[in-house]
């Protein structure tokens, strides 16, 4: 049958049998016969996947990894239930078209909060809050109210709706907006830590316990890698020096330094990176308004 969402009234279809149902583009979780809004603390279930597998499989296909990086040792994989608050914003602008419409998660504990800033969290698949996951995993309580959060939220709504209203040159001002906030619930949302080593050096990184996606690994890099690297920023300040060269022939002197600079200044960060051993890779890419699939 069709349901429609009594938040946001996006319409979809769910199975006759189901009486308790979430909205794919809000995430309201309502009752289907009264459309009444039910439970307001969540928990994302934790896939049945391998986190060091997933991790390490995922680091193999990066630039300058190891081949052999799959075979590294999983020394640890610790399980952490973050809290994070959502809500769905709506925000308007009076007499201007700049309008926001934003799923918003705002982690409630400073315990990783770097890493679930403007994360993209899946609007569909949690479920209604279950004890005995405290015991799966590190449990973490929230820190901040539950209006701290809602605070943070539209400072972030408001902000996007500043620039657009600037880019459309409508005058904005924080009165002038109409504003629909509605408090989605608290989530207790998996993270794997997962510690590795690899040529006897320690890495680590998470992995997203919901979707398996690598949120941010560290690996290391070969030293084939690291010398190409050293290669590739040489050859540009040796290009840079080429065209300052040419330059030097019609601008005198000045043209000398006119190759070289930017020679320099874009083969150093080439340079740099080349004499590290390590580096981070992601598989998520972050926003401010998280999941969104309308506008
Ligand atoms: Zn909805």
């Amino acid at each position: 049958m069709e349901v429609e969402c009594p938040v946001c009234s996006a319409k979809f279809k769910i199975p006759d049998t189901i009486t308790i149902t979430t909205c794919p583009y809000c995430g309201t979780t309502f009752e289907v016969q009264s459309r009444e809004r039910v439970g307001d603390h969540f928990f994302f279930p934790v896939i049945n996947k391998d986190s060091g597998g997933l991790l390490l499989k995922f680091l193999s296909r990066q630039y300058g990894a190891p081949a052999d990086i799959v075979e590294a040792k999983i020394e640890s994989k610790t399980l952490h239930y973050l809290p994070v608050y959502f809500f769905y914003i709506h925000a308007n602008l009076e007499g201007s078209t700049a309008e926001e419409v934003a799923f918003i998660g705002i982690p409630a504990t400073d315990e990783f909060e770097w890493l679930l800033e403007g994360y993209p969290f899946p609007v569909r698949g949690k479920r209604f809050f279950d004890e005995s996951i405290m015991k799966k995993g590190k449990y973490y309580e929230p820190k901040i109210s539950k209006e701290e959060a809602e605070k943070k939220a539209v400072e972030k709504v408001l902000r996007v709706v500043k620039e657009e209203a600037d880019i459309s040159g409508d005058y904005f001002t924080v009165d002038r907006v109409k504003l629909d906030v509605v408090y989605q619930g608290l989530v207790h949302y998996p993270i794997w830590e997962v510690h590795y080593t690899y040529g006897g050096k320690k890495f680590y990184g998470y992995v997203d316990g919901s979707t398996g996606l690598v949120i941010s690994a560290s690996y290391p890099l070969t030293q084939e890698a690291r010398k190409k690297a050293g290669v590739i920023g040489i050859s540009a300040i040796g290009i840079g020096l080429l065209f300052g060269l040419v330059f030097a022939k019609f601008a005198g002197r000045w043209g000398l330094f006119g190759g070289l600079i930017p020679g320099i200044a874009g083969a150093w960060p080439i340079v740099f990176s080349g004499t590290r051993s390590e580096r981070r890779a992601s598989q998520i890419i972050r926003g401010y308004r998280g999941n969104i699939h309308f506008r």
